[in-house]
């Protein structure tokens, strides 16, 4: 049986060039943890996702589709906001005189 390669990569940047963050103000917090940081854009967390090293390439590729989902989503999003609030400050100008 083919023993397969997990790899650990940057959740950010998608970089496999990760290494153990040991620094002194983690152990020094008494919170020290599995942390790591990536040597390519220096994001440091708990949390860098295991996958296969043959799924690298489609991990990539799926992250891609979802950020570009969760843009469209946002700009949605604040669409129907501004809607809201438009018809909120239209609703309290037409009842203003009807208040006072
Ligand atoms: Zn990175």
């Amino acid at each position: 049986m083919k023993k397969e390669k997990w790899v650990q990569i940057c959740p950010k940047c998608k970089s496999q060039n990760i290494h153990s963050d040991m620094s002194a103000g983690s152990i020094g917090m008494g919170t020290f943890q599995n942390k790591y940081e990536c040597s390519d854009c220096g994001y440091s967390g708990s949390f860098f996702p295991k996958i296969k090293q043959n799924e690298v390439k489609e991990y990539k590729i799926k992250s891609k589709v979802t950020q570009s989902k969760k843009k469209k989503i946002t700009k949605t999003q604040v669409c129907c906001l501004m809607v809201i609030i438009l018809f909120i400050l239209m609703w309290i100008w037409y009842l203003w005189p009807l208040i006072k």
